[in-house]
């Protein structure tokens, strides 16, 4: 039967639907239930009873009938002596980073505008660029060693004149960071804004912030998510104060919710803890690169994340299969970039996680 009006449901989605939105495949998250999780990027490392005691108090002062502050002031206020931020750059919050990528994209996407990111990339550029009404312009790294491939960079900004460019630094799923000089060189053949994602500044110690201080087309994006809080959905925008206002008129009233602002809050006056575990995770990190560099029939790039990118050579997407089988949910990355062919890319977890992975891949290769 049709729709009341004659027009058969289907005819009218594809009538309506934009076709940018239609072409879309969502962002795809994979049901770990049972499995070891090294799929996400997430701290796998809990908290001590007593510090959880501690946080479960903080949150009996959220009270939930009301709005949250709309502004997040407490916890901005936390957030900028956390990262001791100077009085002259703003600082925006988001429901997670992917969020703030969305802002930046409908503050300045529309038609005829672009998005321009090196790729291999992280995916939700490509989807972001998409619902904001941008086309995606992708630039293949440098094969050799995954750094910018500046002339290709620069031949496409000249040609597209995007209205953003974004570096992850370091870039996900390849764990490297860019030479200083090749962002440079982008940054300053960039008409439009320059976004840096330093979601993984955590495990790499690297920040572009204070560098880029006098660059106010340059925006610096972190996270609280792979520091070890995914579940609370905390990103920040950090800089020209200018720039953010036009930015924070996109974002939607009461985007922090009143659990996460406290918890963030709560967590951040205890970022000692947070730091340690991604020490510790850095450690476990390089000693899990060590073991892989030593496996016969794999690839391993040096990482400076909380994640590792391995390749077996001619197993295609089975590697990824066979390691479910095995009990170990990673990511696969077959199929998504040319460059990424036969690869997976591998969380950081715990000593025994790390482990139990390994064995795994033992077993399977
Ligand atoms: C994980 C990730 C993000 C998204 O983080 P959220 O703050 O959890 O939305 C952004 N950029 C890169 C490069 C990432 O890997």
């Amino acid at each position: 039967m049709s729709a009341p009006s004659g027009i058969p449901a289907e005819p009218r989605r594809a009538r309506w639907v934009r076709p940018a939105v239609r072409a879309l495949r969502a962002y795809p998250i994979e049901d770990a239930a049972g499995l070891v999780k090294l799929d996400a990027m997430e701290n796998p490392h809990a908290w001590p009873a007593e510090l959880r005691a501690g946080f479960l108090e903080a949150l009996r002062a959220v009270t939930l009938n009301r709005y949250p502050d709309g502004e997040a002031r407490a916890l901005k206020e936390r957030l900028r002596a956390y990262l001791g931020l100077a009085d002259d750059r703003g600082l925006v919050l988001g429901n997670g980073s992917d969020e703030l990528i969305q802002m930046v994209g409908l503050a300045v996407g529309g038609p005829g505008r672009c998005l321009l990111c090196p790729e291999p990339g992280f995916s939700m550029y490509r989807i972001l660029a998409a619902v904001t009404g941008m086309q995606h312009v992708g630039v293949p790294l440098d094969g050799a060693d995954f750094g910018l491939d500046v002339a290709a960079m620069l031949a496409a900004i000249d040609r597209h004149r995007p209205a953003v460019v974004v570096l992850s630094f370091p870039n996900n799923p390849t764990g490297n960071l860019f030479a200083w000089r090749s962002i440079e060189a982008v940054i300053e053949a960039s008409p439009g804004l320059v976004l840096i994602d330093e979601a993984y500044f955590d495990f790499s110690g690297e920040t572009l912030l204070e560098r880029l201080a006098g660059r106010p087309e340059v925006l610096i994006l972190r996270t609280l998510s792979k520091i070890g809080l995914a579940g609370l959905r905390v990103g920040f925008l950090i800089g020209d104060r200018e720039w953010l206002h036009e930015i924070d008129k996109v974002r939607l009233p009461y985007n922090i919710n009143a659990l996460s602002q406290a918890s963030a809050a709560w967590f951040l006056s205890h970022a000692g803890v947070l730091r340690e575990q991604a020490a510790r995770i850095r450690r476990d990190r390089d000693a899990l690169y060590m073991a892989l560099c030593g496996l016969a029939g794999i690839e391993v790039w040096a990482s400076h994340t909380n994640f590792l990118l391995v390749r077996a050579p001619g197993r295609g997407a089975s590697l990824h299969a066979g390691l479910r089988e095995e009990g170990i949910l990673v990511k696969s990355l077959h199929g998504a970039h040319p460059f990424l062919t036969d690869c997976i890319r591998v969380t950081i977890g715990t000593s025994e996680e790390n482990a139990a992975f390994l064995a795994a891949l033992r077993r399977r290769l």
